[in-house]
Formats: C-alpha cells, structure tokens, sequence
C-alpha cells in the first residue's frame, strides 16, 4: 500500500508556492474511494466525509478551494501513498480523442508548475514519469463510471502542451460513445 506511487521530485513541490491542491477536484473511483478511506482508518487521520460528487466523485474542499487531504502548514499530501491517479500523474495531464481513437498526453507549462520545467529539462526522468503516469491515468479510465469520465474530458486545461499519444483501448471508447 505504501509503495512508493511517486517520489518527491528534488523536493520541487514541496517549496512550490504554487497551491495546485486548491480547486484541483482529483476524480476518486470507486477503489480509490476504499482505499483512502481504509488509509484514513489505518493512520488514524480523522476527516469526516472526505468526498463529494458532482458530475463525478472527488474530495471535499474547504472554503478556500483546498483539498481536504491538503496540509496547509507542512505543503503536503496527508494521503500521500494512495493519493488519486490524477495526483500521481500530475504534472501531466491527459485527453481522448474520439476521432483519431488515441489518448494523449500533456505536460503543464513551467510557470503553471516548476515540475513540469525540471521534467521538460529531464527528457529521461520525464519518460520515466510518463510511463507511470500512464499506468495510473489507465488505471483511472478504467475505473471511472461513463458519465464521470465524459465529465471529467470536458474540463479545459488550456496551459498544457501535448507530449505523446497512444491508441485507446476499446473498453474505454465505448465508455465515451454509450448514451
Ligand atoms: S489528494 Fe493530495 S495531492 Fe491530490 S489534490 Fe488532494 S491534497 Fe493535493
């Protein structure tokens, strides 16, 4: 449970005054809803309702936007280890296009994310990344309910540039083409 999902890049996040934490709203599957939670038991962390949904299911926030899994004095995650797909992968970010049937991949712009520069600077340290972005991005596809995944593809992430793109496997397209 606790196997390491992401390092701590160089401690880029955790001195980045950039709070991508606030109005992130990380779509939670129904597995990860089980695992945080069990994480949350475990640990003895004590949040009440961790989650809301919307058009899809994702942690509550507080007044200011932020994560309720957010510590505002140490900058970091309390859920860390089992954190939402989108949280590991980040900062790169994904789309489907239904025309060309392939599932791209973004990486946000350095003044969005200091991470993202050290990366496009790493092209080996960026690939690595991407390759495990990708298992929990698909991880994530996969588990998401059709109505929360067509939601989630209609968010713009406009400071964003396109970095690769694979074949979409059918079980998700037809997720995005049933009514
Ligand atoms: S789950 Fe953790 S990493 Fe993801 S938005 Fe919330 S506080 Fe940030």
């Amino acid at each position: 449970m606790t196997s390491q999902r992401q390092e701590d890049f160089f401690n880029v996040c955790t001195n980045c005054k950039i709070s991508c934490c606030q109005n992130a709203k990380p779509p939670i599957t129904s597995a990860r809803k089980k695992i945080i939670e069990k994480y949350l038991k475990e640990q003895e962390i004590p949040i009440k309702n961790p989650f809301t949904k919307t058009m899809y299911t994702f942690p509550r926030e507080d007044a200011g936007g932020y994560c309720v899994f957010y510590e505002k004095q140490t900058r970091k995650c309390k859920i860390h280890p089992v954190k939402p797909e989108t949280c590991v992968a980040g900062p790169i970010t994904f789309d489907i296009n239904k025309q060309t049937q392939k599932i791209e991949w973004y990486l946000k712009w350095k003044k969005i994310c200091p991470l993202a520069g050290v990366l496009h600077k790493n092209p080996e340290i960026l690939k690595k990344h991407l390759d495990s972005a990708k298992k929990e991005i698909l991880k994530l596809v996969h588990g998401l309910e059709p109505e929360a995944l067509r939601a989630i593809l209609k968010i713009e992430e406009p400071e964003t540039f396109k970095i690769d793109q694979n074949p979409i496997e059918s079980p998700i397209l037809n997720k995005l083409l049933r009514l």
